[in-house]
């Protein structure tokens, strides 16, 4: 049985950072928590699993552009909403990110 190599490329690890910060600043504003709750820290597992066995690895485009929809509904729904959330506030806080990639409407 092959073992799935999983992904390590700096792409894929910013994307993580990226995610990770985008969950806190919706969980802090929403949830009023100062570390994730239980809910939130599930859903960044389960993104950064998604991006660790994303087939495109670090040719990958933005996830909301990707004709493969690998989130399950439920967690692609909550996903969607942080995004819409706290991308903007990414801007503002780290202008340095490039969220437009993120952000991109396919
Ligand atoms: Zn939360």
């Amino acid at each position: 049985m092959a073992k799935r190599v999983l992904n390590n490329g700096p792409k894929v690890q910013k994307e993580k950072t990226i995610v990770a910060e985008m969950i806190h600043i919706y969980c802090r504003k929403k949830h009023h928590q100062e570390e994730l709750c239980a809910d939130c820290l599930d859903l960044k597992n389960y993104a950064h699993k998604r991006l660790s066995s994303c087939r495109f690895g670090e040719e990958k485009s933005a996830c909301s552009n990707c004709r493969i929809h690998c989130y399950k509904p439920e967690y692609r729904e909550k996903i969607k909403s942080i995004m819409r959330f706290s991308g903007p506030r990414m801007l503002f806080h780290h202008p340095f990110y490039s969220i437009k990639h993120l952000l991109n409407k396919g």
